[in-house]
């Protein structure tokens, strides 16, 4: 059984005694900072020069720096840039600023897995990277809640870096829900299969196949996004709440033996064995080699297929028919229907 952690495990007083800079405030960024903020912790968020995040920060009254500023000022730096670009920070104005013996803090493992920052040894390298996106981070902690974070320590020079991880997790609200240990190894390469086998890459393709699939027979598209991609929320609800099985219990036994005999006639023990190639890939370093070269040579792989998945025939169709949909209200994130960079 996973070793499991909660708000009785950590001491919120060591977060509290540090200063904190957060690089980036994006989705996970602004999360950890306000929630570090509204838990008591001194926290300055480091930008770039002109940074389009700057006004965001400093609206919600957060004191902000340059990273270097900031990361002079630290006791704990946590890292949250986007992962291509993590490493450029870490090198230019991170590693020539860093104080003696200053923690670095991860949202993922990707950037010290692969080898991309090599912090040296006096620094504790730890990692609380939430389970869920950025927005909800931030939700969940207004709301008195969190979302799960697994916790790691890749280094632990001052010998009290597990006490700073879960003082951590627990000043951005995850012990309230749970913490799970974890390495930096086992959650790079989980949550990179997770979500390219089945969270993102699986189910955007698959939600694909099946429009194109009742498109192309002649079924009216409209009908089509309904049954392949709107129903899936409320299916993975269920399944959410009470795992396969309890949505098995709530469809029709219609549905639940369609479920029974097509499942597997549609996601065949072929696709099992993509999924392990997929995770070969991952473990090897060739997908994170194959990321970090498209973004270095600016993104032309990453653009083009980011424009063909938009030109996809069921997202006109669904822009259409959300707009009609009366109780499906915007959340609370910046994104804006039609506009995705
Ligand atoms: P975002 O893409 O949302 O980060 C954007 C922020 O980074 C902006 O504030 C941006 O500032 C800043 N930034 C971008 N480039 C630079 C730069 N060169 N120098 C300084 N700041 C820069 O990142 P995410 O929140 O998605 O990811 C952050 C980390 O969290 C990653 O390690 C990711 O894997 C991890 N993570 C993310 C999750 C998520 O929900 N998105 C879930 C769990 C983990 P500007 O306005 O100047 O562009
Ligand atoms: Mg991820
Ligand atoms: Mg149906």
């Amino acid at each position: 059984m996973a070793e499991l952690f909660y708000d009785d495990d950590a001491d919120l007083s060591v977060i509290q005694s540090k200063k904190v800079a957060v690089i980036g405030y994006g989705s996970q960024g602004h999360a950890h900072a306000l929630n570090l903020r509204d838990s008591g912790v001194d926290v300055t968020v480091g930008l770039r020069e002109g940074s389009a995040s700057r006004a965001k920060a400093e609206n919600e009254g957060l004191a902000v720096a340059t990273v270097a500023e900031a990361v002079t000022a630290a006791d704990v730096v946590v890292i949250l840039a986007p992962d291509q670009v993590q490493r450029h920070i870490y090198r230019d104005e991170i590693a020539p600023n860093l104080k003696d013996g200053a923690a670095l803090v991860f949202g993922h493992g990707f950037n010290i897995r692969f080898g991309y920052i090599k912090p040296e040894a006096g620094h504790d390298i730890v990692m609380v990277a939430p389970k869920g996106p950025g927005h909800l981070v931030r939700r969940e902690y207004v709301d008195g809640r969190g979302v799960p974070v697994i916790v790691a320590v890749e280094q632990d020079a001052s010998g009290s870096a597990w006490d700073l991880a879960l003082s951590y997790a627990k000043g951005i609200g995850g012990l309230r829900a749970a913490g799970i240990k974890t390495t930096f190894t086992e959650e790079t390469e989980t949550d990179l299969f997770g979500e390219q086998a089945v969270l993102c890459g699986g189910v955007s393709q698959l939600i694909q196949y099946g429009f194109e699939t009742l498109t192309e027979a002649g079924y009216q598209p409209e009908v089509a996004y309904f049954e392949v991609l709107h129903e899936l929320k409320l299916i993975v609800d269920l399944i959410f709440e009470g795992g396969i099985t309890k949505q098995r219990w709530s469809v029709s036994d219609t549905a639940e033996y369609g479920d029974y005999v097509s499942g597997p006639r549609v996601i065949t023990p072929d696709v099992k064995a993509n999924m392990q190639a997929v995770l070969a890939d991952i473990q090897s370093g060739a997908f994170a080699e194959r990321f970090i070269t498209d973004q270095d040579n600016g993104a032309p792989e990453f653009q083009e297929l980011r424009a063909k998945g938009q030109n996809h025939p069921i997202e006109p169709v669904g822009r259409e028919l959300r707009k009609l949909f009366a109780w499906v209200k915007p959340s609370d994130t910046d994104y804006v229907e039609g506009s995705a960079a």
